[in-house]
Parts: structure tokens; sequence; C-alpha cells
């Protein structure tokens, strides 16, 4: 199994929720790294013992953290449990994210219903490229 690397992030109102995925997907998620926010990242340690690189808070600038590893091709997928029904005081980060997910092609989840696709399908192997990508990365910075 190829091991990939996973950005878990969550909204307060939605930390419950990313919760309990991690709790029903921790079999799936502990055979990958972990990467989240600073508050997120807490939570699911707490409910899981899964050991996650915290970065900052969200708000402190732990989003534009993650961002930076996307740009680096460093992350493969990212859940982003987002709370559309409340506005957030580092929206610019936000939105930064979700660009630079789509700029880099990096599967990604707002959602929780789409989170357990993605999860799945990355048991399934369907992420296997992301593999790839980051050999074909290597191999362009070597020559
Ligand atoms: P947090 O950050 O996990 O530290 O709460 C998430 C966010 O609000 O962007």
């Amino acid at each position: 199994m190829i091991k990939l690397n996973i950005a878990l992030i969550a909204h307060d109102k939605k930390k419950d929720d990313i919760v309990k995925l991690s709790i029903a997907y921790q079999e799936i998620l502990k055979n990958h790294t972990l990467y989240a926010t600073g508050t997120t990242g807490e939570r699911i340690i707490e409910a899981t013992g899964l050991p996650i690189h915290r970065f900052k808070s969200g708000p402190l600038g732990g989003d534009q953290q993650i961002g930076a590893f996307i740009s680096d091709n460093k992350m493969d997928m990212v859940i982003f449990i987002r709370d559309p029904l409340t506005s957030q005081p580092h929206e610019p980060d936000i939105s930064a994210l979700l660009r630079l997910s789509d700029v880099y092609e990096i599967p990604l989840a707002t959602n929780l219903g789409t989170a357990e696709m993605l999860l799945r399908g990355l048991d399934a192997g369907f992420l296997n490229w992301r593999e790839i990508a980051k050999k074909r990365e290597r191999d362009l910075i070597d020559i």
C-alpha cells in the first residue's frame, strides 16, 4: 500500500463531524501520514490516538501552511469540512487553500459525503497515481 499525505481540517461547528469521520475511517487513515490544523488535529488525536502532524490553528495561519505543502506537491488529499453557514475571519486563507487544491489537482472534500468517497477510493488504490505524479516531479528536479 502506498503511503500518502492527508490534510484534515474542520471549522468549529464541523469538528464533531470530522472526529466521527476519523473514528469511522481510522483503519484507513492509520496507513497514511496525517496533517491537520491545530485544533482539528488536537480533537482527532484525543478521540483516536492517531499520529498527526499539527500545523497552526486555521485562523493563525494553519490553512496557509497546508497550502504551502500543496504548492510543493507534498499533500495528496485534503479533507476540509467547511461550515458554509458561518463567516470565518480567515476567509481569504480558506479560498486560497481551495484554489491551490484545484491548481494542483489534489483530491479535495469539503463535506462528509465526499470525504467518505475519497477515503474509500484511497483504500481501493484510486489515488496511487499521486505517487507517479510526485516521482515525475522529482525526476524533473533531478535533471
Ligand atoms: P483549527 O483550524 O483546526 O485550528 O480550528 C481550522 C480552521 O478554522 O480553519
